[in-house]
């Protein structure tokens, strides 16, 4: 059984995104206005030899009722299903209030958690992101799922927690 990687955080934040910069190919759904992301939700991975099952958790995305509920019961279930737990903010808008409540919940995951900041396209959004260890999970990792910018970095992050 391959380990299964959870990618979770608010709508609009570029999971999708990153989640095809991932696979290397475009599969998951990417919404140009936030709402409920109707693609499927699992998708075998491969990175440097190691397979594993993606979650992209955008199939369990609300509508703008009830977000924080409906987040945190996101970051529940991820907590319950994966071996490892990406959290994905926006690196433009940094940490929201959503953002803080459910990184409260995956703060008491038994399972790793890393913290991506994505849509960082260039080097001038870097220095921004430092603000996002606030968030308790440690250090932030810069990415652009747009441009791949940093992915590969992540990608062994990732890896190396599994
Ligand atoms: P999701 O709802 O979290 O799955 O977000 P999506 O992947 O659907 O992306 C939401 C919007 O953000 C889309 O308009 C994307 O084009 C944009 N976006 C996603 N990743 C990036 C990125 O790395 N850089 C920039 N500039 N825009 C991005
Ligand atoms: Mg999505």
């Amino acid at each position: 059984v391959q380990p299964v990687l959870a990618v979770v955080g608010r709508p609009n934040v570029g999971k999708s995104t990153l989640v095809n910069r991932i696979l290397g190919r475009r599969e998951a759904v990417v919404q140009d206005v936030s709402g409920v992301t109707r693609d499927r939700v699992a998708y075998d991975a491969l990175w440097n030899g190691k397979r594993f099952t993606l979650l992209d958790t955008g199939g369990w995305e609300p509508d703008a009722k009830g977000m924080q509920a409906a987040i945190s019961a996101q970051a529940e279930t991820a907590m319950a299903t994966a071996d490892v737990i990406l959290l994905v903010v926006d690196g433009q808008v940094g940490a929201t209030a959503v953002d803080q409540a459910v990184a409260r919940t995956l703060r008491r995951s038994d399972r790793p958690v890393i913290l991506a900041a994505t849509k960082i396209d260039d080097s001038r959004g870097e220095g921004e992101i430092a603000a996002l260890w606030r968030l308790g999970l440690g250090e932030p990792h810069p990415v652009s799922g747009l441009h791949g910018r940093g992915s590969g970095d992540l990608l062994d992050v990732v890896l190396d927690a599994m």
